[in-house]
């Protein structure tokens, strides 16, 4: 469970379902993260055409391929 949003930075409560971030999870399915799930700084975000890496000094490189969007699980 994250604790920060990454679109805006905010802290994520996770207790609840429904929250403020609603739109920002939304939004995170079609663009990278622009802070840090864990500590909230903001990430250096590199766009290709395969997908999107976002890389966060501490905690390195969080990234996702287009196709695997909307996929939780490796084959
Ligand atoms: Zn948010
Ligand atoms: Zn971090």
């Amino acid at each position: 469970m994250p604790a920060y949003c990454g679109r805006c930075g905010e802290p994520v409560d996770g207790s609840s379902a429904e929250g403020p971030h609603e739109d920002c999870a939304r939004l995170l399915q079609l663009e990278p993260p622009r802070y840090c799930a864990s500590c909230a700084r903001r990430m250096k975000v590199q766009v290709s055409p395969m997908g999107w890496s976002a890389t966060c000094v501490e905690h390195g490189t969080v990234g996702a391929r287009a196709r695997d969007q909307g996929s939780t699980t490796a084959p």
